[in-house]
């Protein structure tokens, strides 16, 4: 097919490669659009062409989640990917981490998985796994983007091109993979009763299942599948888990968890209905894996919380700080061979059972912590060291956002930076403030971190007005 003839718009960038709409193909987690209008059939057929050809007639697993424009984009994948001589193997709908696992389980050599992850209804994605189950590094995505962009697509004779075959049951496996890594019977012991809200989407395939299975009480709620996403949005937030908090003290649970649209992140909500953020959960998890392995390295953006380096100093670890996004924080603990990772939106990686993102697992992690110290979520989490975070954002031009990080980076001179992602800048108080330019969307985001709130909510609007004055200024030029 001609790129004239793919559905999205494709134009060049001034480095030669193929763009859609002016943007690179893969984003910060895969490649992302609209459904039908960026996404549509012919273009990820394409996109399977290049991923076909980048793996060389190998053997792939295809999943995808529960949006509407889902099973539409995987058999369109699927095509691309056999017309190129790749066996595939569709598993059907599916969670992220449970396809992560199954590539690995089954010596694949990839897979694609079609998920917009916490995206609104409207929006599809592709993300691409390599063979150890993560997602493929840049330099391997930047060669899809080549072979897409060159038309190097390759065409199978017709006695080559690929088979297309079902596997179920993968959900089995992943399950009993998650078990190992926890203490089922001091879990079992306990009876603890956790209500489930996978947002209708694809986590409800497994979460309850497993909870089960380990001896919990599981109630559900939102679990039936649902692309358009009634209950709320797929992005698991303290200000739209309004429903899961006000049952937890309803029916005496223990333990509330809310996944995203592909269940590789989980947002946990404590027995009297406070919802947490994911830096405070990954940080317990922290503890109690540190308290086992001491001296071992814990991977994170910056954008995380100092509490993650407060736990880490007091029990005897390390942390490595990263840029934002959850495929660098995987392929940092590869190479600096970490076990654990976490992100401050829900997202922890636990390596000894894979080394992404995996909700499911987290959920075990912390119902295995409960078990063993006998102890109630709200009271785990009030042990830590308490920051107040405040998140914000701000509009910004792209062609500004450079002359403006230059001109700040005058600015602040003298004081505590990193420059790891945007500028973070820390104070004596141990309160910081994280400004970055998203790399997809014309925005700053910001992060304040402060021991009260109101630290946390000075820093915020002193650094946007400081941000607010530089646009003009730079406008105005
Ligand atoms: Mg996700």
């Amino acid at each position: 097919m001609s790129q004239k003839g793919a559905g999205a718009k494709i134009a060049s960038s001034r480095d030669g490669r193929d763009t859609r709409n002016g943007r690179r193909l893969f984003g910060t987690n895969g490649i992302r659009g609209l459904a039908n209008v960026e996404l549509t059939t012919e273009f990820v057929m394409r996109i399977g062409g290049a991923v076909g050809t980048f793996f060389r007639e190998g053997r792939l697993l295809v999943g995808y989640d529960g949006r509407t424009s889902s099973p539409m984009l995987a058999q369109a994948v699927i095509a691309g990917l056999t017309s190129t001589g790749c066996t595939v193997y569709n598993v059907g709908m599916t969670p992220t981490p449970a396809i992560q696992y199954a590539v690995r389980h089954h010596k694949m050599d990839g897979a694609v998985m079609v998920t917009a992850s916490h995206n609104p209804p409207k929006y599809n994605g592709i993300k691409v796994i390599a063979e150890n189950g993560i997602e493929l590094s840049r330099q391997h995505e930047i060669e899809i983007e080549d072979i897409f962009s060159d038309d190097r697509i390759r065409k199978a004779d017709w006695n080559a091109i690929g088979e297309a075959r079902q596997l179920p049951g993968i959900f089995d496996v992943y399950r009993e993979g998650i078990k190992k890594h926890i203490d089922v019977k001091a879990i079992q012991k306990r009876r603890l009763h956790v209500i489930v809200d996978s947002g209708n989407a694809v986590g409800g395939l497994v979460a309850p299942y497993l909870l089960r299975e380990i001896g919990c009480k599981v109630t559900t709620i939102n679990t039936n599948i649902d692309g358009a996403f009634p209950s709320r949005t797929p992005e698991p937030r303290p200000e739209n888990l309004g429903e899961l908090s006000s049952i937890m003290s309803v029916v005496g649970a223990d333990l509330g968890v809310a996944y995203d649209g592909d269940a590789d992140r989980s947002i946990f909500v404590d027995e009297s209905g406070e919802v947490h953020w994911g830096d405070r959960t990954f940080g317990l998890i922290e503890r109690s894996f540190l308290q086992n392995n001491p001296g071992e390295k814990i991977v994170t953006p910056v954008s995380s919380s100092y509490l993650i380096k407060d736990i880490a100093e007091e029990y005897g670890g390390e942390v490595v700080w990263t840029k934002v996004g959850s495929i660098i924080v995987a392929h940092t603990m590869k190479k600096v061979k970490a076990k654990l990772g976490g992100e401050e939106n829900g997202g922890v990686f636990y390596a000894p059972h894979q080394p992404v993102r995996d909700g499911a697992m987290t959920t075990a992690l912390i119902l295995d912590i409960i078990a063993e110290t006998e102890r109630k979520l709200s009271e785990l989490l009030s042990e830590l060291p308490s920051y107040y975070l405040e998140k914000d954002k701000f509009n910004c031009p792209n062609e500004l956002k450079e002359p403006i990080m230059e001109e700040l980076n005058q600015q602040i001179e003298g004081m505590i930076v990193d420059t790891t992602d945007g500028v973070k800048i820390s104070f004596p108080d141990k309160s910081s403030i994280l400004i970055r330019p998203s790399g997809t969307e014309p925005i700053y985001r910001f992060y304040a971190e402060g021991k009260t709130r109101r630290r946390a909510t000075h820093l915020l609007t002193e650094y946007k007005a400081k941000l607010h004055r530089l646009v003009d200024e730079l406008r105005d030029d």
